[in-house]
C-alpha cells in the first residue's frame, strides 16, 4: 500500500512546490516592484533605473539569494561617512559625518541591511546630480567608476521602461525549430569558426537564411563587420551576460544599435561571413556561432552557451 501512496504523494508534492515557487517568484517581483515605485515617489527617480541597479548588483554577486529584494551593497566607509569612527546607524550622526547612509522607512536609522534604507540611500544619491537620463548617468559614473557598469544598468533601465515590467523571465532558442538545424558541445575546441584561441562557443549549423532570433530580454550593443566574426550582433541581456552572434547573413531590418529585443525577435540570419574583408563569406559551412559572455563587475569571461541553448530549446519544445 505505502508503495503506491508514496509516488503519488511525491508527486503531489511536486506540483504543490512548483506552484508554491512560482508564486514565491511572483511575489518578490510584486514585491521589489512595490518598493520601486514607492522610492520613485519620494525620490523622483524613475523605478526603472533603481531597478537596473538593483538587478545589476544581483547580477554581480556569486550565489543571490533569489529571495532577498534588495542586492546594492553600499561600502560601509561610504554608508557611515569615512571619518565615522562609529557604525552607529542614527541617521542624523550619519548625516553630520556626510555618509550617503538614509533612513527610507521612518525609524531614524540607517540601516545598511534595511531594503527601504538602501534603495532609498541609491535613489537620493542619484537624485542630488539629478533625475534626467543624463544626469543618472553622470551620478552612475560617479559612484561606480566603471563604463561597462554603468552602460549596463543604462541599458537595463531602458529594457524595463520598454516593458513597463521587472516580470521578464522568458527565453528562446535562436533558431526556429521547424528549421533544420544541428549542434554539439564544441566548447574548448581547438577548431571552430569564428572562435579565438580556443573555441568561445557553440556552432549551430543551419541553411544559409534561417531566421536568428533573441534569446532573452536585452539590449543591442554591437553590430557591424568582423574579420573573423563577419556580420555579428551583440546583445546585453538584464542578467549582464553579452549574446554574440556571428557569421551572420544579414541583418532584420530597422534593427540598429540601442534597440530593445525580446526573446523570439527575429535578429538576423545565418550566414558563413568572415574570415576576410567585409562582406567575405563562404569559407566554412553556414552556421550560427553563439557565443555568451559574463559580467562580474570587474571583468568579463567567456562560458559555454551549450548548456543554456540546450535548455531554452526544451522549453521552446513546450
Ligand atoms: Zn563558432
Amino acid at each position: 500500500m505505502i508503495k503506491r501512496v508514496f509516488p503519488i504523494f511525491l508527486f503531489l508534492f511536486f506540483c504543490h512546490s512548483q506552484q508554491m515557487l512560482a508564486e514565491t517568484t511572483d511575489d518578490i517581483l510584486k514585491a521589489k516592484m512595490a518598493l520601486y515605485k514607492k522610492t520613485e515617489a519620494v525620490t523622483q527617480v524613475p523605478w526603472y533605473y533603481l531597478a537596473a541597479i538593483n538587478q545589476y548588483e544581483k547580477n554581480i554577486q556569486k550565489n543571490a539569494d533569489t529571495e532577498k529584494l534588495v542586492f546594492i551593497t553600499i561600502p560601509e566607509e561610504q554608508w557611515f561617512g569615512i571619518a565615522n569612527p562609529s557604525k552607529n546607524t542614527n541617521s542624523n550622526i550619519i548625516g553630520l559625518f556626510e555618509g550617503i547612509g538614509k533612513d527610507g522607512n521612518g525609524d531614524q536609522q540607517a540601516d545598511p541591511t534595511d531594503d527601504e534604507d538602501v534603495l532609498y540611500s541609491m535613489a537620493n544619491l542619484i537624485a542630488k546630480q539629478g533625475t534626467s537620463k543624463q544626469d543618472i548617468k553622470i551620478a552612475l559614473w560617479d559612484y561606480y567608476q566603471r563604463a561597462l557598469t554603468v552602460q549596463s544598468i543604462s541599458q537595463i533601465a531602458k529594457v524595463y521602461q520598454t516593458f513597463e515590467t521587472i516580470n521578464l523571465l522568458d527565453s528562446d532558442f535562436p533558431i526556429p525549430l521547424h528549421h533544420n538545424y544541428s549542434y554539439r558541445n564544441t566548447w574548448g575546441d581547438a577548431r571552430g569558426f569564428g572562435g579565438r584561441r580556443i573555441h568561445e562557443g557553440t556552432d549551430i549549423f543551419a541553411n544559409y537564411g534561417t531566421p536568428v532570433k533573441a534569446t532573452r530580454y536585452g539590449v543591442v550593443e554591437i553590430m557591424g563587420w568582423n574579420r573573423f566574426g563577419g556580420w555579428r550582433i551583440g546583445i546585453r541581456d538584464i542578467y549582464s551576460n553579452y549574446h554574440y552572434y556571428a557569421h551572420l547573413n544579414g541583418f532584420s531590418d530597422d534593427l540598429k544599435v540601442g534597440d530593445v529585443v525580446k526573446p523570439g525577435d527575429v535578429i538576423a540570419s545565418v550566414g558563413a561571413t568572415g574570415y576576410g574583408p567585409p562582406g567575405t563569406s563562404g569559407k566554412f559551412p553556414p552556421h550560427l556561432h553563439y557565443g555568451m559572455y559574463k559580467d562580474n563587475g570587474y571583468s568579463e569571461w567567456s562560458f559555454d552557451p551549450y548548456p543554456y541553448l540546450r535548455r531554452w530549446e526544451k522549453e521552446a519544445r513546450k
